[in-house]
């Protein structure tokens, strides 16, 4: 063994997500909720359907990263997970709930809509990255994950700090903080 090299390269990892693919769902999503949005803000559905299509669309969303994980789960020999988080669902039913307040009662201007949503869809996306690549550590019983940083002029220290191998027992919450970019590696050889 090379002691120069970092004990867990990402050669040895069992699973990490597909940057372009994550990239291209989060603007899927954002795309979504604007044509809702337009939709809505044009009077032709009522605020409870523009709700349910809203939740559908995350569902949806939620889905297809959960897709990206079983394929690489499969490709690298682990088990496949199921999506399970109720909790998830909740958050983000209140975040589009106060959202289409907001729309309904005028105190959300047009650039303050264009924001949240650019901001709920990056956080949808890498929420459920990472609570779903802990279950698939969880369901292969895996007992280590690394914490991986997109290193820029933009990374806070609290995400720096939290870079590294976590034991599955005691993880940091991911995402950290909106708009964190941070995701897990299943670091091999467990
Ligand atoms: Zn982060």
């Amino acid at each position: 063994m090379n002691l120069a090299e970092p004990p867990q390269t990402r050669q040895e990892s069992y699973f990490e997500p597909n940057e372009e693919r994550l990239k291209k769902e989060e603007q899927r999503l954002k795309d979504d909720l604007e044509l809702l949005l337009q939709i809505y803000l044009a009077g032709s559905i009522s605020k409870i359907l523009a709700f349910a299509l809203g939740l559908d669309i995350v569902k949806n969303a939620r889905n297809r990263i959960v897709d990206m994980i079983n394929e690489s789960a499969v490709e690298t020999g682990l088990r496949e997970i199921t999506e399970i988080s109720n909790e998830f669902l909740k958050m983000i039913a209140d975040d589009l709930k106060k959202f289409l307040d907001g729309i309904e009662d005028k105190t959300l201007s047009v650039e303050r809509q264009s924001f949240f949503i650019n901001l709920l869809s990056s956080y949808i996306i890498f929420k459920s990255l990472a609570d779903n690549t802990e279950l698939l550590a969880r369901t292969n019983s895996l007992t280590t994950l690394l914490w991986v940083i997109v290193d820029d002029e933009k990374t806070c220290d609290l995400c720096r700090e939290n870079e590294g191998l976590h034991d599955i027992t005691s993880l940091p919450p991911m995402p950290a903080h909106y708009s964190c970019r941070c995701f897990w590696i299943l670091p091999g050889g467990q």
